[in-house]
C-alpha cells in the first residue's frame, strides 16, 4: 500500500533540455511528443535534443569536470551530503515522480511508487560510498613509494530505456556521481518526464552547474551523438542487444571510450518436479508478468519437469486469467499497458507466430480493451525450443512453458541462447540447485525466488546480455580509472 495519491492529472512542468543547471530549447527548434500509453493520447511536447544539444551538454560537463572546478574540489564526504540532499528531495516528491512515471510509462501507480523508492535506495547507497572509494599502497621493489588512486573517468554519457525510467536513472547516476564524474544522460524518447523532473531536484539540492545534464531525444540522433562523441570518456547503456552493438562500434570508431552495457535476455526459470507447484507457478507468473513483461531479466522461458507439467500449466493459465489488467491509476490494477504502439504490435505479432508454429495458447493472446496498448497476460504451453517465442526477447506478458525430462537436459537447453542475463530454479534439492547455479551461464541466478535485484549486489550479463556490472560495489569499477603513482624516495623500509 502507498500513502501517496494517484493523480492522472499531475501537472507536467519540465519539458526542456537541462544543461548547466538551466532549462533550454533545442538548437534545431524541434520538439517531440510523449504519449500516455494507457490512453494513446499525447501528454505534452518535449524539446528534442540532437547532436548540437549534445555538444553543448558535453561542453558543460567537461567544464564542470575541469581540474580545480567546484565539483573536482569538493570533499568526497560533501559529495555524499549533496547526494543525500537529493535523496531527501526524492522522498519529498515520491508522489509526483510516481504519477509522472505512470502517465509516461503506463505501469501501475503502486509499482511506480516502488520504483521511486528503489531509486531512493540506490542514491542513498551510493551517497555512502563517496568517501570510501580508496586506492592502495603497494610494496614495490626498489626505493619507491607507490600508491593507486581511483579517479573518476570523466564525462560520462548515459543512455537509458523506458521500462524502469527513474530506476534506470539511479543505476546510472548513483555510481557515476559517487565516483565524482559528470554526466550527460539521455532518457528514452518514450519516457523523458521523470528524468527531467529529477533535474529540477539536482539543481535544488545544489549540484554545481554541468555535473548533471539531461538531453531528451531519439536514439539514432541524440543517443548516437553521445556514443560517437570524441569528448565523452565513457558510455553506459541499457537497452536492446542490437543497439548495444552499435554503441560498442561507435566507441571503437571514435575515441575508444569506456563502455558498460546492460542488454536483453531470454532468461530461463527451471521448475523441478519436487517443487511445490503452487509456489512455483506463483514465482514463474511474477517472473514474466511483472512490469507487463518489459523487464530485461524477465523469466521468459519457463522450463517445467514433465511429471508436474500439466498441473503447472493449468495453474499458470488461471493466474494469467485472474491478473487484474486495466487503468494504471486504479489501486486494484496489477497490470498496465505496454510502452507504445511499436512494442504492442511486435508482441502481438510474436504471439501470432507462437500460434502459427504450433504452441498451445492457454490464456490471453489479444489486446485488452479498445484504447491504449494493453495486452492480456498470455500463456503458451507445448512450446518447442525452435519457436520464435522460445528464442526471441518478446518484452511482453507472454509466458512460454517448455517441458523437460532431466535437469542436465534442462541446463543444456537453458544455456542454448546468445543471452546470459538471469536464470532461476525452483526446487527443494540443494544439490541440484547448486549444480544449476554453477552450470548456468547468467549474471544473476535465483534459487527458489526470481528477480530479486538488490542495490548492494552486482547486476549484469554474460554473453550478449552485456558488459560490466551495475549496482553494488562492483559498479564503482565502471566509473573509475585506476592511476598508479610511483614516487622516488631516498630509502625504503619495510
Ligand atoms: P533501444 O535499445 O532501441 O532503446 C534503448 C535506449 O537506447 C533509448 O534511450 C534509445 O533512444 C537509445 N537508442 C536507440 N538507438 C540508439 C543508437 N543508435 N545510438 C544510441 N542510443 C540509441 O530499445 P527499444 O527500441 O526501445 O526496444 C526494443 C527492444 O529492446 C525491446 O523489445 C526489448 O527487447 C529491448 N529492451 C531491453 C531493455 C533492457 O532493459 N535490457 C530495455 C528496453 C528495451
Amino acid at each position: 500500500m502507498s500513502d501517496h495519491e494517484a493523480n492522472p492529472n499531475q501537472e507536467i512542468v519540465y519539458k526542456q533540455i537541462f544543461i548547466n543547471n538551466e532549462w533550454c530549447n533545442s538548437v534545431s527548434g524541434r520538439t517531440f511528443p510523449t504519449i500516455n500509453p494507457a490512453t494513446g493520447e499525447k501528454l505534452c511536447d518535449v524539446q528534442e535534443g540532437d547532436k548540437e544539444d549534445v555538444d553543448k551538454a558535453v561542453a558543460a560537463a567537461r567544464a564542470a569536470f575541469k581540474i580545480g572546478s567546484p565539483w573536482r574540489r569538493k570533499d568526497a564526504s560533501k559529495r555524499g551530503e549533496l547526494m543525500m540532499k537529493f535523496v531527501s528531495l526524492l522522498e519529498r516528491d515520491i508522489g509526483i515522480l510516481a504519477n509522472l512515471e505512470t502517465l509516461d510509462n503506463g505501469k501501475p501507480f503502486l509499482d511506480a511508487v516502488d520504483d521511486v523508492r528503489a531509486t531512493i535506495d540506490v542514491f542513498q547507497y551510493y551517497a555512502g560510498w563517496c568517501d570510501k572509494i580508496t586506492g592502495k599502497t603497494i610494496p614495490v621493489d626498489g626505493d619507491y613509494f607507490t600508491f593507486t588512486r581511483h579517479e573518476p573517468v570523466g564525462v560520462c554519457g548515459q543512455i537509458i530505456p523506458w521500462n524502469y525510467p527513474v530506476a534506470m536513472l539511479s543505476w546510472k547516476l548513483g555510481p557515476a556521481l559517487a565516483c565524482g564524474n559528470t554526466v550527460i544522460l539521455k532518457p528514452a524518447e518514450q519516457t523523458p518526464l521523470t528524468a527531467l523532473y529529477c533535474c529540477a531536484l539536482f539543481k535544488e539540492a545544489g549540484f554545481p552547474p554541468g555535473v548533471v545534464n539531461v538531453v531528451p531525444g531519439y536514439g539514432s540522433t541524440a543517443g548516437a551523438a553521445i556514443s560517437e562523441h570524441m569528448d565523452v570518456d565513457k558510455v553506459a547503456f541499457t537497452g536492446s542487444t542490437e543497439v548495444g552493438k552499435l554503441i560498442m562500434q561507435a566507441a571503437g570508431r571514435s575515441n575508444l571510450k569506456r563502455i558498460s552495457l546492460e542488454l536483453g535476455g531470454k532468461s530461463p526459470l527451471i521448475i523441478l518436479a519436487d517443487a511445490d507447484v503452487d509456489n512455483a507457478a506463483l514465482w514463474a507468473h511474477s517472473a514474466i508478468m511483472t512490469n507487463m513483461g518489459q523487464n530485461c531479466c524477465a523469466g521468459s522461458r519457463t522450463l517445467v519437469q514433465e511429471d508436474i507439467y500439466d498441473e503447472f500449466v493449468s495453474k499458470a493459465k488461471l493466474m494469467a486469467e485472474n491478473r487484474c489488467v486495466g487503468d494504471p491509476f486504479d489501486a486494484m490494477t496489477a497490470h498496465g499497458s505496454q510502452i507504445d504502439e511499436t512494442q504492442f504490435k511486435k508482441i502481438l505479432s510474436l504471439i501470432d507466430s507462437g500460434v502459427q508454429e504450433g504452441a498451445v495458447l492457454e490464456a490471453g493472446g489479444k489486446r485488452h480493451g479498445d484504447k491504449g496498448y494493453f495486452i492480456k497476460p498470455t500463456v503458451f504451453s507445448n512450446v518447442q525450443d525452435n519457436m520464435r517465442i522460445a528464442k526471441e526477447e518478446i518484452f511482453g506478458p507472454v509466458q512460454s512453458i517448455i517441458k523437460f525430462k532431466t535437469i542436465e537436459e534442462a541446463i543444456e537447453r537453458a544455456n542454448n541462447t546468445n543471452y546470459g542475463l538471469a536464470a532461476g530454479i525452483i526446487t527443494n534439492d540443494i544439490n541440484k540447485a547448486l549444480m544449476f547455479s554453477q552450470s548456468i551461464q547468467a549474471g544473476s541466478v535465483w534459487v527458489n525466488c526470481y528477480d530479486i535485484v538488490t542495490t548492494q549486489t552486482p547486476f549484469g550479463g554474460f554473453k550478449q546480455s552485456g558488459h560490466g556490472r551495475e549496482l553494488g560495489e562492483y559498479a564503482l569499477k565502471e566509473y573509475t580509472e585506476i592511476k598508479t603513482v610511483t614516487v622516488k624516495i631516498p630509502q625504503k623500509n619495510s
